[in-house]
Order: structure tokens, then C-alpha cells, then sequence
């Protein structure tokens, strides 16, 4: 079945504000697409630079995830992550984790050292805490783009996230998703980014990561519904990918995905203003745009 190609695709998240320049966040992308595409050269799996490299869009600070999360409507940080092995079938996942640099490297441990899949709540930062993850000193310097975000991000574009989307060269599939959630949210919600099904999904047919209004991807499934379409329902990525967006749309959401099949194609839909993304296709090009 596979070939040795490998590809891969990310996102900065929904919501592109019309006029904005995202040259910054485009050139970032690139960048990360190239450390990947090395790292994949090398034979690493798509797990692990699916990890890597949302780990370094989250350190970044020009996301709404990891360093640069928007606080809910009580002025906390509540972040948000999942990632799921397509090879193994193992799926890892935080919610409302509060206090720590990376999301994903603590949804990452949930999968390797605990029997679940997903923590929550004071139980994710006490576990956070165990593994040595690196907590945030100085929250009022670490989340730099706080205060900074309406300007960046005005209010009718209320979203943002990143996530990762891998083929390696060995054929294995891997999709990881981070986010601080949507602007203004109540404490305690959670959306659809750390649900594995519905912000992300990854089997030997086709990973995904999402992002958007979460709500509308939780109540359609976007994930796995496009894994089952191509599977159950013999769709091609295009196609699957493209329905699953229509029907958030149907509801009055918005949002977008990045999704890749088991032979490397990639599938960027979206039904909204942009999604920043960038993508290494099958055939060696670098990819990448706002809108
Ligand atoms: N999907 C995320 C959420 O609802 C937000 C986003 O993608 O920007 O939490």
C-alpha cells in the first residue's frame, strides 16, 4: 500500500480577518513545513513530527494556542489539546489544563503513561505536574499576545488554533490539534480540539485536524466523520473532506481542517473568511496560504 513519499500539512487556525497580512504566521508555517519535511527525510515518525511541530507552533506565540492563548471570560487560560497515532490507534487528550507551556506534550503523556485517554481540570495539571512538563513561570510574560490578540484578531473572527497533519515514509498516519478555544469562552468549556473524533482523528485511512467554531464540529463529528466516509463509505479524501465542511456549514458554523490520506494527498476545506496553512505535498512543493 504505501510508498515512500511523505507529506504533511498545519494550520494556524480559522478565522483569517479580511485585510490582515499573515506574511509573519505564512513565513513561520514555511518554515516548520521544511524542519518537518527533514525530519521526515530522516525517517522519523508521523507521530512524533506531527508532536514536534505543533509543539513549535504553540511555543511561537502567533497562534491562539500554547504561548499565544486568548483567555476566557474570566481571564484564565484554559487550553485544549489532542493527538492520535493512526498506526496504533492511540489516542491522547487535556482539557482546560491550566499553567503549563505545551498542551500537546501533556495529551501526548496522557497516551503514554496512563491507561486513559483523556484528563481534565485540576486531575490534568496535577498529572501535567508528575510527568516534569515545563509549567509557565510567569503567566502575565509567557502569554505574550494577551491584550495584544483583539488588534490581531478582531472579534468577529473569534477563533484560532494549530494542528498538524502527517504521512512519514513508512505509510503511517498521525494528526495532533492545540488550542486556547474561542475568544470570550465560559470557564470550563471545552471544544471540539481535544476530542479525538472531532477536532482530530487519525487511522491507516486519513488523519485530520480541525479548527473553528467548536461547537459545530463536536455536533457533526468532522473528524471521523470523513475517516468513515472514505472507509465505510469508499468517498476520496476531496470529497469527505469537503461534505464534512459543508455540514458544519449547514448548522452556521464556520471553520476549516487540514486532512491527509494514506497515499500523502492533502485536503484543506474551509467554510470561512481563511485558515492559515501550509502543506508539503505529495509531489515535494511547499504549499501555503491565509485565505
Ligand atoms: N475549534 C476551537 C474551539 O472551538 C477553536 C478554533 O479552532 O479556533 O475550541
Amino acid at each position: 500500500m504505501s510508498n515512500k513519499r511523505f507529506s504533511l500539512a498545519l494550520h494556524g487556525g480559522a478565522g483569517s480577518a479580511p485585510g490582515h497580512d499573515y506574511s509573519q504566521e505564512i513565513a513561520h508555517m514555511r518554515g516548520l513545513v521544511e524542519a518537518a519535511r527533514d525530519r521526515l527525510a530522516a525517517g522519523d515518525s508521523a507521530l512524533d513530527v506531527a508532536t514536534a511541530t505543533v509543539v513549535a507552533l504553540e511555543a511561537s506565540g502567533l497562534y491562539i494556542a500554547g504561548k499565544g492563548a486568548s483567555p476566557n471570560a474570566a481571564g484564565a487560560y484554559e487550553l485544549d489539546a489532542c493527538l492520535m497515532d493512526g498506526a496504533s490507534g492511540r489516542a491522547g487528550s487535556i482539557a482546560t489544563l491550566q499553567g503549563f507551556e505545551s498542551p500537546i506534550l501533556a495529551a501526548r503523556a496522557v497516551m503514554e503513561k496512563t491507561p486513559h485517554v483523556m484528563l481534565a481540570g485540576e486531575g490534568a495539571m496535577a498529572f501535567a505536574r508528575s510527568q516534569g512538563l515545563k509549567e509557565i513561570e510567569d503567566p502575565a510574560s509567557w502569554f505574550t499576545q494577551a491584550g495584544a490578540f483583539e488588534s490581531n484578531h478582531p472579534p468577529d473572527h473569534p477563533t484560532g488554533t494549530v494542528g498538524c497533519v502527517v504521512r512519514d515514509a513508512e505509510g503511517r498516519l498521525a494528526a495532533a490539534t492545540s488550542t486556547a478555544g474561542v475568544f470570550g469562552k465560559m470557564p470550563g468549556r471545552i471544544g471540539d480540539s481535544p476530542l479525538i473524533g472531532a477536532g482530530a482523528w487519525a487511522d491507516d485511512t486519513v488523519a485530520v485536524s480541525c479548527t473553528g467554531q467548536g461547537e459545530f464540529f463536536i455536533r457533526t463529528a468532522v473528524a471521523v466523520q470523513i475517516a468513515h466516509r472514505m472507509r465505510f463509505g469508499g468517498e476520496s479524501l476531496e470529497s469527505a473532506a469537503a461534505a464534512a465542511i459543508t455540514g458544519v456549514a449547514a448548522l452556521g458554523g464556520d471553520g476549516g481542517l487540514i486532512a491527509i490520506d494514506r497515499d500523502g494527498r492533502v485536503a484543506m476545506p474551509f467554510a470561512s473568511d481563511g485558515v492559515k496553512r501550509a502543506a508539503l505535498l505529495p509531489d515535494g512543493t511547499i504549499f501555503s496560504a491565509a485565505f
